[in-house]
């Protein structure tokens, strides 16, 4: 009992620094949750519009931060793609490049880092009992997936990160192809001045 006695004072420690470092990290959480009230999508529509524009499960994903099945038809795919850009499919902001690819064998489409487009927004994510670190679009809010850090699958990658995104969410253009339109969304109050001029019985709000 005597040898086991320090054993115990040891891991009641390790338990305490765990326990600590837990708890130091709660400001940090809430910081990163403070800059994502900060980020104002540009992009803004209401989930019946959302829902006109995307398909059942493009809704699902990016717009109510499901997740698509893994090793499907969208990874299959996602694995034999060469050269090219992932775009939201949201907004068609450029997200993701070929570039930054990589075989996690996750069975979600993998990559080591977002493109130098910067437009995938990191956000601490605490659902499902989880602490994860969530991944949107700047511009349009759309859900895209999560990233980890220092696992064995990404550590021969330069960031030892790997970015874990919904094909769904993306969409692909192959290299020489013609990039997506971006959606272009006018401002409250321009919608508002539209919808006043209409009920004035002036030009119907589009
Ligand atoms: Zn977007």
């Amino acid at each position: 009992m005597k040898i086991m006695s320090p054993f115990t004072s040891l891991c009641a420690v390790c338990l305490l620094i765990g326990f600590s470092a837990c708890q130091a990290e709660e400001p940090k959480s809430s910081k990163t949750e403070t800059k994502m009230e900060t980020l104002k999508p540009e992009v803004v529509l209401s989930d019946e519009e959302w829902k006109k524009r995307l398909t059942a499960e493009q809704f699902a994903v990016a717009r109510s931060a499901g997740t698509e099945r893994p090793f499907g038809l969208i990874y299959e795919t996602f694995e034999k793609q060469g050269e090219g850009t992932y775009y939201c499919v949201c907004c068609g902001v450029e997200l993701f490049t070929s570039n930054e690819k990589f075989h996690s064998g996750c069975g979600w489409p993998s990559f080591y880092d977002a493109s130098k487009a910067k437009n995938v927004f990191e956000k601490v994510d605490n659902s499902h009992g989880m602490a994860r670190i969530e991944t949107v679009c700047k511009r349009c809010g759309a859900h895209l997936g999560h990233v980890f850090e220092g696992e064995s699958v990404s550590k021969d990658t330069p960031t030892n990160r790997r970015f874990c995104i919904n094909g769904v969410a993306l969409k692909f253009v192959e290299k020489g192809g013609k990039a997506p339109e971006l959606l272009v969304v006018e401002s409250e109050a321009v919608q508002k001045k539209k919808e006043e001029v209409a009920k004035e019985g002036g030009v119907e709000a589009k």
